[in-house]
C-alpha cells in the first residue's frame, strides 16, 4: 500500500467557517497573536486567553466538515494515510480520518498548565477558571503557543521522510516548526500543493493546484483513487 502524508493548514477549514490568520491580516479573530496565543499573554492575563479559546472552542464545535475533509478521509480505502494538521480543529476526525497528528494540539482537549502532557476531555465549550489538573493547577487549551516546543515535531518528520505522495493544503508555511517538515519529504516524491495562494516555489515534482480545499481536494482525491 502506498503511504501518502498530508499536511493541512488553516484553510482545509476555511470553507466550514473557521478563519484562517492570512485572510485577517495576521489577526485571530481580531486579536493579536501576542495578545493571546503565547504563555506571556496566558502569564498577564489568564482570563482573557481562557476566554478567547473558550470562543475558539465553541465555534469548531459548531462547525462541520467539508468536502475536503470527507474526501481525505475517503484516501484510507486504497493508501495508508497520515494527516499532520496544523489546526487545533477536530473536523478531520469527524469527517472520518483514523491517522490524525496535531503538531499544535487540539482545542477540545484541556491541558495543565504546569505540565503539558497531562491532557484531559473537555465537557461542552468550556473551561472555567478555578478548573483544575490533578496536580492542582488551572486547566488551559490544549493548544501550542508561540514560544511553546513542538512535541510532535519530530515524529512529523519521520512521518514525512516515508512518505510515497505528499499533498499540502491550505498553509501558508509561515509558522514554524511546521513548514520545515516539506523538507523531509524524500526528493523523488510528487508534492501536490491545493491553496489559492500557492506558498512554495515550484518545482519539477511538484503539482499546482491553486484552488479552494473544497474543488482541489476532492478533485485530487478523485485522480488518486481512479
Ligand atoms: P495561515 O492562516 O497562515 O494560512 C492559511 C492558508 O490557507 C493561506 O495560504 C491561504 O491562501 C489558504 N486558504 C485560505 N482559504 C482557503 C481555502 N478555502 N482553501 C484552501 N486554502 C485556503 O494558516 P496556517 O499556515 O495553518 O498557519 C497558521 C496557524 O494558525 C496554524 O498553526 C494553526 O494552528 C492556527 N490556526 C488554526 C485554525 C484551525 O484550527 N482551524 C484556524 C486559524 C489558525
Amino acid at each position: 500500500m502506498e503511504n501518502i502524508v498530508i499536511l493541512t493548514g488553516a484553510g482545509i477549514s476555511a470553507e466550514s467557517g473557521l478563519k484562517t490568520f492570512r485572510d485577517s491580516d495576521g489577526l485571530w479573530e481580531g486579536y493579536n497573536i501576542e495578545d493571546v496565543a503565547t504563555p506571556e499573554a496566558w502569564a498577564r492575563n489568564p482570563q482573557m486567553v481562557q476566554q478567547f479559546y473558550n470562543e475558539r472552542r465553541k465555534s469548531v464545535l459548531e462547525a462541520q466538515p467539508n468536502l475536503a475533509h470527507f474526501a481525505l478521509a475517503k484516501l484510507e480505502e486504497k493508501y495508508q494515510v497520515t494527516i499532520i494538521t496544523q489546526n487545533i480543529d477536530d473536523l478531520h476526525e469527524r469527517a472520518g480520518s483514523t491517522n490524525v497528528v496535531h503538531l499544535h494540539g487540539v482545542i477540545t482537549r484541556s491541558q495543565s498548565s504546569l505540565n503539558p502532557a497531562l491532557t484531559y476531555p473537555i465537557n461542552g465549550w468550556e473551561i472555567k477558571m478555578g478548573e483544575t489538573c490533578e496536580l492542582g493547577s488551572q486547566l488551559r487549551a490544549h493548544v501550542v503557543w508561540f514560544g511553546e516546543a513542538v512535541p510532535m515535531i519530530e515524529t512529523a518528520a519521520r512521518i514525512c521522510s516515508d512518505a510515497d505522495i505528499f499533498i499540502l493544503v491550505g498553509t501558508s508555511l509561515a509558522v514554524y516548526p511546521a513548514a520545515g517538515l516539506i523538507n523531509y519529504v524524500p526528493r523523488q516524491v510528487t508534492r501536490y500543493i491545493i491553496d489559492p495562494n500557492i506558498p512554495v516555489s515550484s518545482g519539477s515534482r511538484v503539482v499546482e493546484m491553486p484552488y479552494k480545499a473544497t474543488i482541489g481536494v476532492p478533485m485530487l482525491v478523485e485522480e488518486l483513487m481512479g
